[in-house]
């Protein structure tokens, strides 16, 4: 590695430091597997509302249910590339727009679970409603309820959650893509002390032409980093030097929503624009970003559920050879993988909203989790119900080309999943390898290294042999990660196959042990009918089944793997010149 790229790197890890691991240390559910452990108390039991919340949930999921039939034409939207003003308006007075604000700024107050609800109603409706909804709501508006002072509160929200404004969440650029902490738009103070003057560029930015107020991120100077530091800012569109390269990029899927590039021009922002601490922007991003990939996996779970229901309507009506779809096994393997899935996305996405509504600090880890294995897997659902439907899949009368062109935003966007995976497994590994240090340091502490499997309860009989199989490959992924830590050191920062396998493995250890809590609530329930029960647990224990194999798979390739091929493969044809 030459001076310049150990020089980058170091920086690269001082940043990352500072972002994730600055603040409150919390041991949670996700970080604790990379230990070998299953912290009973983090995810037990699976959450649900208390009776009264749930009526008020329920009522308020019947009604945005009913506005998105009466109101909402995702086809049309799709077609005209457009989210007509009538219908942005309509979702303000029915409270959508301000969901989970305080109603002292005229939101409704909600919590994240109850948020989750309502977002995979608008999910399963139309993706590009969903993708603006998030955009205003999870990452724009979010930014101000969590770091907002009281006046920015009071000034912005009420107009926000009315939906009389709109907010964007500007963070990518041109050169801070994957790698956001590459912000390079630059805010200078002006001599006077009364604010920042603003210059640079951002695109891919939802909403971000109708906007009436943007989260911005800037590069602001810092005295003790030549290179200074990131903080948040909030821009009107009326500041002279804002403009619109392009209000509207043309593109594959939620093609409703308005993607902008924008740029700034010696713009001006009065220093009471600041939001959050100064120089602390991309920790305030990373936080908004958690409650964006929660809803992400809200709204893929609303969009696999429908995708179930036409499948399974279609392979029984439709007959080919004399028979129902239904009747395949390889249809039938379709829809068992797409309910087992969802099973595990929803599961794994109402127990991080719970975490989220207890106050918890920490659960940057989870929402990756989630946001990366819902997107993943809700490609394939898609691809799967458009594959049962044949040649009548693949036309515009039916939703599923749309929502395959819709769904594919979801691997990329709020994190590109590749991105996820490897950094799902360094979050995880970092704090193990500050446990491997201590015991280098004192050696008669190496026991701490050795990972037996961690006691899971075992609330029915039926849960005793999948709790022995999770608690098995929890001890087996802790010990594999001790391993690679020790075979590879520092150098693991360069290994993303061995980073992809250890995070894919830790993000299905967590859906499973998410799917096994609510299995274990669902058994020992006896408000639940029969039919529902037995579907639920056919479901979840096929997920369990499904995840064991999976992981099984991961960690034997971490010794018999084609690693070195790909990469000579790879460099064959990179080097083609
Ligand atoms: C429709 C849409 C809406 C968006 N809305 C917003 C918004 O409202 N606000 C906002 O700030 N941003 C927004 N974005 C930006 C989005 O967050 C970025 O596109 C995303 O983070 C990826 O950055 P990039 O496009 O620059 O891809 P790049 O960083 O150039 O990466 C390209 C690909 O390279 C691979 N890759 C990159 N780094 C690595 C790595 N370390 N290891 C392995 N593979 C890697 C990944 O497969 C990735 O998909 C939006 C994007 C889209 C498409």
């Amino acid at each position: 590695m030459s001076t310049a790229q150990t020089e980058l790197r170091r920086k690269q890890i001082e940043q990352a430091e500072e972002l994730l691991f600055s603040g409150q240390q919390k041991v949670g559910f996700a970080k604790d597997l990379f230990f070998g452990h299953f912290l009973t108390d983090s995810i037990f039991p699976y959450p649900s509302l208390p009776p009264a919340l749930e009526e008020a949930t329920q009522q308020a999921v019947d009604e945005v249910r009913q506005y998105t039939r009466d109101h909402i034409d995702a086809a049309r939207i799709d077609r005209e590339s457009r989210i007509p003003d009538e219908v942005v308006q309509g979702l303000g007075q029915i409270g959508v727009l301000g969901m989970c604000v305080s109603p002292r700024y005229g939101g409704r107050g909600f919590s994240q679970q109850q948020y989750c609800r309502i977002m995979e109603v608008i999910g399963a409706h139309c993706g590009g409603t969903t993708v603006f909804v998030n955009a205003h709501h999870s990452i724009g508006l979010r930014a101000i309820e969590l770091f907002g002072t009281t006046e920015q509160k009071e000034r912005w929200l009420p107009t926000l959650c009315s939906g009389e404004t709109l907010a964007a969440f500007a963070l990518t650029e041109p050169e801070a893509g994957s790698d956001a902490s590459n912000v390079r738009t630059q805010a200078t103070p002006t001599p006077d002390g009364r604010g920042f003057v603003l210059n640079g560029t951002k695109r891919y930015i939802t909403n971000g032409a109708i906007a009436g107020m943007l989260t911005v991120m800037a590069r602001t100077p810092d005295p003790k980093d030549p290179d200074g530091k990131v903080t948040a800012f909030l821009v009107t569109p009326d500041m002279p030097g804002f403009e619109v390269l392009e209000a509207r990029m043309d593109k594959v899927g939620i093609r409703g929503t308005a993607t902008a590039r924008l740029a700034f021009h010696d713009m001006f922002v009065p220093k009471e624009n600041i939001l959050g601490e100064y120089g602390k922007g991309l920790k305030l991003a990373l936080t908004v970003l958690d409650f964006g990939r929660t809803t992400f996996g809200a709204s893929c779970t609303g969009v696999a559920k429908f995708c179930i229901e036409e499948a399974t309507k279609y392979a029984n009506e439709r007959r080919q050879f004399g028979k129902a779809l239904a009747e395949f096994d390889l249809v039938r393997e379709k829809i068992a993988l797409a309910a087992a899935e969802m099973y595990a996305m929803e599961s794994a996405t109402y127990h991080t909203a719970a975490l989220i509504d207890t106050g918890a600090h920490d659960y940057m880890l989870e929402t990756s989790m989630i946001k990366l294995f819902a997107s993943d897997a809700l490609w394939r659902i898609v691809n799967d119900t458009l594959q049962i439907h044949g040649g009548a899949g693949f036309f515009t009368d039916r939703p599923f080309e749309r929502m395959m062109r819709d769904a594919r935003l979801n691997l990329i966007g709020e994190g590109a999943n590749d991105v996820l995976r490897c950094f799902n497994a360094m979050v995880g590994l970092r704090n193990l390898g500050k446990e491997l240090q201590e015991v280098l340091k004192k050696p008669w502490r190496a026991v701490m290294l050795w990972r037996s499997p961690p006691r899971i309860p075992v609330h029915h009989s039926r849960l005793q042999k999948p709790a022995g199989i999770l608690a098995k490959q929890i001890a087996r992924f802790a010990r594999a990660c001790t391993r690679a830590l020790v075979s590879y050191r520092e150098d693991i920062i360069d290994h993303e196959f061995v980073q992809a396998r250890i995070g894919d493995t830790a993000t299905e250890l967590f859906h499973a042990s998410c799917v096994y809590t609510r299995l274990s609530g669902l058994l020992t329930n006896s408000k639940i009918d029969e039919a529902t029960r037995q579907r639920e647990l056919t479901t979840g224990l096929c997920y369990l089944q499904i995840a064991f194999r999976r992981n099984a798979q991961r960690l034997a390739s971490i010794h018999n793997n084609d690693d070195d091929t790909l990469n000579k493969t790879a460099e064959a044809w990179l080097s083609k010149g």
